[in-house]
């Protein structure tokens, strides 16, 4: 059996290869690149074996972490970081009488699929540093729910602060009251520009060498941490639902493309993956680059009402070009063409408007009883154009559900004069004070705080 070490390569080749806790802990690569593991281990059948008589998410998370972690970190602590990471349920809602299911991964404590990544890696640099004795500063642009989900994941940690950066016009007030509400190593701050305004000042610091001896790190999905995890909920759905080696299909509402990658990873590593479908809004940069061959990032990105979607160049096309045989850097100029063919033949990619989000929610809603938030919808839309789900084949479909219907109530009691019933985790916050700062998209005043702080 192979047992080389899983190193961790820059997607834009500048930079040395590094082992797992240093590309966590680092997030960005030197170079500006984003890291990836030189090879993606394969489960063996009795693993998949294993993985498929368990109904336990938890052990299922160890068996895939391992993989990767073994090198790095111990197996009985890394079991402990799963059970202790993953204490929510992770329903499959089959939908009506089709073959077709919706994962809901908004269980967690701030209610979006974010809770998968964020604990887990949160967990993980807090045993890394805690080893290295050294004090890290966690700077993370959101467009709304890695900041809430990061903040919860992160909050009363030691040796770790967490500065959020969110577009002050573009989330809901549900979303930034989860962020504002915290206090202690959590600080907020309302950049008035967009999601990628937010990101862009994001990695300017990571390469500013006025931080070069202050540990900066990310938690977005730029960070390889955030997406390892992730792989997790794909291999976890095909076991609970798959026959033997029965193959599955996948899609998957995309903004930034960490949660795809997450599932690109589960098929590497050996899930019968026939399709992975890219549901996104009107940002629709790859569904035309995988139509016509050419890639060009939406400039500005545009709003819609998955505003978590509203991202106008996904950092982690770089990865997929990247494991397609490319090279992207990290504006999006493709240096080396990857194997398109082989994408159109993986992927499945389409742009949802929100006039067909919202009527998909009401159709969802009176054909089926099921209620989806505004992401969860363009999944679903997605999915039964692209393929249908009254298809004669009935082949095995799972569509992600990536956030709480709560989240979004404004817009589900507008179209289904309903409101969603709030989970647990989402009790309380109106009456909570919100503490944040306001911010000019200006690197400079950017540059300040950080150093203030
Ligand atoms: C972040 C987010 C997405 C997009 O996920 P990416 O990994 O950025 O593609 C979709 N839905 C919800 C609710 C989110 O919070």
């Amino acid at each position: 059996m192979e047992k080389s070490r899983i190193e961790y390569y820059s997607t834009n080749l500048k930079a040395e290869k590094v082992s797992f806790s240093e590309a966590l802990l680092k997030g960005l690569a030197p170079d500006g690149g984003l890291y990836m593991p030189t090879y993606i281990p394969l489960l063996s059948d009795k693993e998949l074996e294993d993985i498929k008589a368990s109904d336990n998410y938890s052990k299922i998370a160890y068996t895939v972490l391992r993989k990767f972690l073994s090198d790095e970190i111990g197996n009985e602590y890394l079991l402990h970081l799963c059970e202790d990471a993953y204490n929510f349920s992770v329903p499959l809602e089959r939908v009506g009488s089709t073959n077709s299911f919706i994962m809901r991964l908004d269980q967690g404590p701030t209610a979006s699929f974010k809770d998968f990544a964020a604990r887990m890696m949160a967990r993980l640099m807090n045993h890394f540093i805690e080893k290295k004795r050294e004090h890290y500063t966690i700077l993370t642009a959101t467009s709304g729910d890695t900041g809430s989900a990061v903040a919860s994941a992160f909050q009363g940690l030691d040796g770790i602060d967490v500065i959020i950066l969110y577009p002050a016009e573009e989330v809901t007030d549900m979303q930034r009251k989860q962020m504002t509400t915290l206090t202690g190593n959590i600080k907020v701050i309302a950049i008035n520009g967009k999601f990628d305004d937010c990101q862009r000042l994001v990695k300017k610091a990571f390469v500013d060498p006025t931080f070069s001896d202050r540990h900066l790190s990310s938690a977005n999905s730029i960070n390889i941490g955030r997406l390892l995890p992730q792989s997790v909920y794909y291999i976890y759905a095909w076991a609970k639902l798959a026959k033997k080696d029965e193959p599955i299909i996948f899609s998957v509402p995309s903004g930034n493309y960490g949660n795809l990658m997450g599932g690109i990873i589960g098929r590497e590593m050996g899930l019968p993956v026939s399709k992975f479908i890219i549901s996104t809004n009107a940002n629709n940069g790859v569904p035309k680059y995988l139509a016509s061959g050419i890639y060009r990032p939406i400039v500005p990105s545009i709003n819609c009402i998955s505003s978590a979607m509203n991202v106008g160049h996904p950092s982690n096309l770089a990865r997929i070009i990247a494991l397609y045989g490319g090279v992207m850097d990290e504006k999006g100029n493709i240096s080396k063409e990857p194997d398109i063919e082989s994408i159109r033949k993986d992927f499945i990619a389409l742009s949802i408007s929100d006039k067909e989000t919202k009527e998909t929610i009401k159709n969802v809603y009176n054909r089926y009883k099921t209620i989806l938030e505004p992401h969860g919808a363009v999944a679903w839309k997605g999915l039964t154009d692209s393929i249908g789900t009254d298809q004669t084949d009935n082949q095995l479909m799972v569509s992600l559900e990536t956030a709480h219907p709560f989240k979004f109530k404004e817009e589900i009691i507008k179209l289904l004069g309903l409101t969603p019933d709030i989970p647990m985790s989402l009790k309380g916050l109106d009456n909570k004070p919100e503490y944040f700062t306001n911010m000019e998209n200006d690197y400079q005043a950017l540059k300040d705080f950080i150093v203030k702080n």
